[in-house]
């Protein structure tokens, strides 16, 4: 290690990270995307409940960035896909919210169990909130859904989970 410069992190972690980065972005995409077709839907406590969700994601990303740039590490923001844009009802829109939420809650445990093999403690820090993060974000979109489920087609119940939602 030269004096005068940090411990440097493994190329693994940190490419690892720039990847995630990409993906919490892409998670604030798919957010908006939805936030918009409820928009459209005039459903504005939907609507309104995915934009902060869409800040949520950002804000990931932003933790993720800021943690390179404080060990030191340069950050590379990486090209983002376009997000779905067909959801065919509420139910089907936080269906998919919650699948995806699963592939990222996988994501977040893989990248730790890099950081373990490499033995990076700050990010196992870092990720310590990830995973408990991950666990509210499930268990929130799982009741969204639940709950949808039993309004089925009840558009008084659908409208009551609107206004609701509208609170967030
Ligand atoms: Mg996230």
């Amino acid at each position: 290690m030269s004096e005068g410069a940090q411990t440097p992190m493994k190329g693994a972690v940190r490419d690892a990270i720039n990847e995630q980065i990409k993906h919490e972005f892409y998670s604030a995409y798919v957010y908006l995307s939805m936030a918009g077709s409820f928009g459209v839907a005039n459903l504005p406590g939907f609507a309104h409940w995915m934009r902060r969700q869409y800040e949520e994601e950002a804000g990931h990303a932003l933790k993720f960035f800021d943690f390179l740039l404080d060990r030191g590490e340069s950050v590379q923001l990486l090209s983002l896909e376009g997000p779905p844009h067909a959801f065919r009802s509420p139910l089907d829109t936080f269906e998919q919210a919650l699948e995806h939420e699963k592939e990222i809650t996988s994501r977040i445990h893989e990248l730790y169990d890099l950081s373990v093999q490499e033995g990076d403690y700050p990010a196992q820090v870092l990720l310590n909130w990830f995973v408990t993060e991950q666990v509210e974000e499930e268990k929130v979109a799982t009741e969204i859904v639940e709950r949808l489920r039993m309004a089925d087609d009840d558009s008084a119940a659908l409208l009551l989970l609107d206004r609701e939602l509208g609170e967030r």
